[in-house]
């Protein structure tokens, strides 16, 4: 499709896109159509497998912005183990209903040859963002945030003017791609979007399908670590190796689930926080392998439950003071009938 035979687009959604488009010339002089008719741009890129957590961004883009632009693009330069790219899901025709029903008008969805012509020789030019892409996710992967700024910058290059959402759900990705947007003056709003989760707590991702029953079952520990964490913190714990150990304790009651790592980090340049102020944004952040499927999510401690439900049974953490000459402070859940001993393995 030229950008001569782009559809008139429709005064009122329709539940399905306008146009798919696999060349970026098109997608380009498609969105330049737009903006010369003085109607505002929304962008959500993707990697696929759509589900709510995407919807939720193409919807709150279709409530900000004229027109939506979703990419699906499942980016080899982000990947460092060639397994875990082939093994992730890829429904296109499902994804782009889906991003129809949620209000997308385009959808661009690439080939990898037209994304990298050369590839799968090494892509020459790298966009990197140092510091603040070196840490957990960036260090459990190495080269991953190189190829997630990378792609996004591209994809930002073409797509031109607009506002870009983004899910908290990856708060690392978040923070580097807004630094990278800022740092390269790219003409791009960012908004972060809160985290949609499953009625357990689990942050929907599209890495779950890969999860067995069992392992899905036992993956619901994550937010529950997390919640765990910011109670203690609104709670008054201020010592950040206590949060950090708690949430590793309730991990640690669940054989199936194994901690990489849970920190308590700076919200805004994930350096790990030193002492825990309530006039300072913080972020806890959790990365955990469930079986072969690596998961990550994070919590603002103070931003309430963010859509985790409370533990189902009463569980008293007595932290390991790293000072043996503080007071250990002991954190009980919300006072809850005594359950059966092994009641949270039928869960
Ligand atoms: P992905 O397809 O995994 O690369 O994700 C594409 C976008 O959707 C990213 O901005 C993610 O942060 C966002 N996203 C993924 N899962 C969720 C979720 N559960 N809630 C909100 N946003 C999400």
């Amino acid at each position: 499709m030229t950008a001569a035979t782009v559809p008139d687009l429709p005064d009122e959604p329709t539940g399905r896109p306008a146009a798919v488009f696999t060349l970026l010339s098109e997608y380009a002089s498609a969105l330049d159509n737009v903006r010369a008719g003085g109607r505002t741009v929304g962008f959500v890129p993707t990697m696929g497998a759509l589900h709510a957590g995407h919807q939720a961004l193409v919807a709150r883009a279709a409530s900000e912005c004229d027109v939506v632009a979703v990419s699906i693009f499942v980016n080899p330069l982000q990947f460092g183990d060639p397994d875990d790219l082939e093994r992730y899901p890829r429904y296109p025709d499902a994804d782009v209903m889906a991003a129809g029903d949620a209000g997308a008008t385009f959808v661009l969805m690439p080939e990898v040859a037209e994304m990298y012509p050369a590839f799968p020789a090494p892509v020459p030019t790298a966009v990197t963002v140092s510091g603040l892409a070196d840490r957990w996710e960036g260090a459990a992967r190495p080269g991953h945030f190189s190829g997630v700024a990378t792609v996004v910058a591209k994809l930002f290059a073409i797509t031109g003017r607009c506002r870009a959402y983004f899910g908290e759900k990856d708060y690392q990705q978040l923070a580097v791609v807004r630094r990278m947007a800022n740092d390269l003056s790219f003409p791009v709003e960012v908004v972060g979007c809160p985290t949609v989760r499953d009625d357990d707590g689990l942050a929907l991702s599209s890495r779950n399908v890969r999860l067995s029953p069992d392992e899905r079952r036992a993956a619901a520990v994550i937010p529950q670590a997390l919640a765990a964490g910011a109670r203690a913190i609104t709670e008054g714990e201020y010592r950040p190796s206590m949060v950090e150990a708690l949430m590793s304790q309730v991990i640690a009651e669940e054989p199936a689930v194994e901690l990489d790592y849970a920190v308590v980090v700076d919200g805004n340049d994930l350096t790990p926080a030193i002492a825990l102020r309530p006039d300072r944004p913080l972020r806890l952040l959790l990365a955990a392998r469930v079986g072969g499927v690596r998961l990550i999510d994070n919590l603002d401690p103070a931003a309430g439950s963010n859509g985790i439900p409370a533990p189902q049974r009463s569980v008293s953490y007595a932290a390991t003071p790293i000072n043996p000459t503080q007071p250990v402070m002991v954190h009980r859940s919300r006072p809850v009938p005594a359950p059966a001993a092994d009641q949270k393995k039928e869960k």
